[in-house]
């Protein structure tokens, strides 16, 4: 299914360059070494309020959590506990109202515009449940767009991420001629097509069927051994902590828990 390595076709965490040797910018806050794991995310007592008129929303309440590079970390929680809340601060699609989060040294709470746009350029790659696929582009042109604004051979970069997703020979399908699965193998091609540190990903499988949901957690899983990104994904199934190195749960925007996982499984072997 997916043929590369750290030295294959898709850039390794040791070959990569362009976009992570991108100064971040003055508010930096230089990655604590853990263990000698490199912290990669910070929340410090983060805090989301939504207002709606006179209604207040507390989607979030002062989450503290600390993400190590190369972590796949799960967010358990059940519907309105703050997941997606916490997904979208994260992925600069949306400002924290109190604490501090940085990310890769970025301080995003007290990034401009212009830097939470560069921010989302370089530094996040985004999988979500409903693939979000442009129905009037190929496959190859819905990744080739998200290189937009980046520099070098677009179509080249954007066959490569097909090629790495087990995608290549769809590359010229239109959504509508592909299955949910294929969709969102896509979806994760234009995700990683731009080598970014860290995924974020909202209930990828909630729109799959069993098997090809689990085809789909493999895909991530090796993604994350072979490219080395970071992971969050969200979801309210709760088998899927059991290929997470750790699961953070989520209750009414508070931070229940955090829960290592001993032994980990393989994607194939889930069962839900
Ligand atoms: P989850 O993804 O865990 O289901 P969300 O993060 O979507 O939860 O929502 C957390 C809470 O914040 C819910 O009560 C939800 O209604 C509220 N909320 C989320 N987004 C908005 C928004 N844009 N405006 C107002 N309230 C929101
Ligand atoms: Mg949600």
């Amino acid at each position: 299914m997916v043929g590369w390595t750290r030295k294959g076709t898709v850039k390794g965490r040791g070959a990569r360059t362009p976009f992570a040797a991108r100064e971040a910018p003055s508010t930096v806050t230089p990655a604590a070494e853990g263990d000698g794991r490199k912290e990669i995310i910070r929340l410090e007592g983060v805090s989301k309020v939504y207002r709606m008129g006179d209604v207040e929303v507390q989607a979030l309440k002062g989450v503290d959590l600390t993400v190590y590079q190369g972590e796949f970390i799960v967010i358990l929680g059940p519907s309105g506990s703050g997941k997606t809340t916490l997904l979208n601060l994260l992925g600069g699609m949306d400002t924290i109202t109190s604490g501090r989060m940085v990310v890769n040294g970025w301080d995003i709470s007290r990034l401009t515009v212009q830097e939470l746009t560069e921010y989302r350029r370089t530094q996040i790659g985004f999988v979500f449940q409903f693939f979000n696929l442009i129905p009037t582009l190929t496959a190859l042109e819905n990744v080739e767009l998200a290189l937009e604004l980046v520099d070098g051979d677009h179509r080249g970069k954007a066959r490569e991420a097909l090629e790495a997703v087990g995608l290549a020979h769809r590359a010229d399908h239109f959504p509508s001629q592909l299955s949910g699965g294929e969709q969102q193998r896509v979806a994760i091609a234009r995700a990683i097509c731009k080598d970014p540190p860290i995924l974020l990903c909202d209930e990828p499988t909630g729109e799959l069927d069993y098997e090809t949901g689990k085809k789909i957690l493999a895909l991530m899983q090796e993604i994350n051994e072979k490219m080395g990104q970071t992971i969050i994904m969200v979801t309210h199934n709760s088998a899927i902590s059991e290929i997470s190195h750790r699961t953070v749960y989520l209750h009414s925007g508070s931070l229940a828990k955090v829960v290592k996982t001993e032994v980990r499984k393989r994607a194939e072997e889930l069962e839900w």
